[in-house]
């Protein structure tokens, strides 16, 4: 049987009573975790912290780098103005928090540039639409999670630099723009994380979708990290029941619900609690899908990721996207080489059978689309990138191999250079 577990999640301000942490933590490292937490978001709870991290593997255990600062998040200057500031204690901590946060790249892809839609005019900002078949929902109560990774590119909206924040309580706006979109199959629920809010507030955003009658309407997703980060939320939770229920009620109505659920390492899939968290969601007809980034520090070894596959395919989970770490907030210290991520996975895909193989990348979200790394060649005699895009702002860009300068060093697009002596990508021209 398994017991319910109350949520209790700590914060910057009270992470020093968590028993563990004064257990195993020095005074230096909690030190480090309070500068480093004043800049990147951080919170943790109970579950992560008894029942993922193994304390005795502090600090290279990967559970505790995915949600603990450490002092190599921030680089030297930026650790030392910070450190600088909350000891005057004179008022300045916001401000120099904000301003190295600026220095960040708090806006990786130019989401807020590029991909608010209009309906009749208006600005519809708590929905992104980048790619035809698929609109982002941000509802404006799913926009926290139930603990914080450190690698995380929607950080900013959680230190509340405001104007990167998106969210909306509309429902019936994004009714309406699906319905005038009819190229729109795939309404995807994102934050933060909507299994943070109550079954009765998910209902409110799923039920207009899925009574409206929308033809195009074909699959309903959800972002999620809840499995991983508070799989109680599925099983125990008083409102656990219902949730369910409803997921029965999308299926029934003929939509599939995919869950895209995000795990970053093996070690996640082990818990009894998520095993049954995973049958109770799959027993409801919804489909559950896996994609997490490659890291330093966390996942950078073929064999965790042929592990975490292998293990996801024995519990009826479908492998879907390795991604490479966005080019923002703590990226240095999680950055893998274009090359050593194409090479992981390569080891990784190599070793698991093909229905784990399902599985997509190193595939980097940059401005102009999701760009796949498939392998470094020689053509003629010069060392290439092979690459293409799984996704494109524009459509035409999609599944068209290209190629880019061999550079070893290169850890994102905005690092290659077009090969064969040419100036510009195919796909710059004419777009800025
Ligand atoms: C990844 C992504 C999607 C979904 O892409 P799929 O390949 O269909 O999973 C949709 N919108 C944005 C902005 C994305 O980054
Ligand atoms: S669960 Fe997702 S949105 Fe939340 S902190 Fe982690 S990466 Fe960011």
């Amino acid at each position: 049987m398994i017991k319910p577990k109350k949520y209790k999640s700590y914060l910057l301000h009270n992470f020093e009573n968590i028993p563990q942490v004064r257990q195993y933590l020095s005074d230096a490292d909690q030190h480090a975790i309070r500068v480093v937490g004043s800049v990147l978001p951080f919170k943790v709870n109970n579950y992560v912290i008894d029942e993922l991290i193994d304390w005795n593997n502090i600090p290279d255990d990967p559970i505790f780098q995915l949600t603990f600062p450490q002092s190599g998040m921030l680089k030297k200057n930026h650790f030392n103005e910070i450190a600088q500031a909350r000891k005057k204690n004179n008022g300045d901590k916001e401000l120099v928090a904000n301003k190295i946060r600026y220095e960040l790249n708090p806006d990786p892809a130019k989401q807020n540039k590029y991909n608010i839609p209009l309906l009749e005019g208006m600005k519809l900002t708590g929905i992104q639409h980048k790619y035809d078949q698929t609109v982002l929902f941000f509802p404006s109560h799913g926009q926290t999670c139930h603990a914080y990774c450190t690698f995380c590119f929607r950080w900013p909206q959680f230190v509340g630099i405001d104007e990167l924040k998106f969210a909306s309580k509309e429902t019936e706006l994004l009714v309406k723009y699906v319905k005038e979109n009819p190229k729109i199959t795939d309404v995807l629920f994102t934050g933060g994380d909507p299994m943070v809010m109550s079954t009765s507030r998910i209902e409110s955003y799923i039920r207009p979708l899925i009574n409206s009658n929308l033809q195009n309407l074909q699959t309903i997703r959800i972002g999620t990290k809840a499995l991983s980060y508070w799989p109680y939320r599925f099983v125990t939770d008083k409102d656990a029941d219902n949730l369910l229920h409803l997921f029965e009620k999308v299926v029934k109505k003929g939509y599939h619900l995919a869950f895209m659920a995000h795990f970053n390492h093996p070690r996640e899939l082990d818990t009894p609690i998520v095993q049954k968290a995973i049958k109770r969601i799959q027993s409801t007809g919804a489909k559950i899908r896996t994609q997490s980034p490659i890291m330093k520090h966390i996942n950078d070894k073929p064999e965790v990721w042929s592990e975490m596959w292998s293990k996801q395919v024995k519990l009826g989970i479908i492998p879907y996207y390795m991604f490479i770490a966005r080019d923002t907030g703590a990226q240095e210290y999680f950055a893998v080489t274009l090359e050593n991520a194409w090479r992981t996975y390569r080891k990784a895909y190599q070793s698991v059978s093909g229905v784990a193989r399902t599985v997509r990348g190193p595939s980097m979200s940059a401005s102009p689309g999701k760009v796949q790394i498939l392998g470094i060649n020689e053509i003629h005699g010069e060392k290439v990138f092979t690459l293409r895009f799984l996704q494109g702002r524009n459509k035409n860009w999609v599944g068209k191999p290209f190629f880019a300068e061999y550079n070893p060093k290169a850890n994102w697009l905005n690092d290659l250079k077009p090969a064969f002596g040419e100036e510009k990508f195919f796909f710059e021209k004419g777009h800025h």
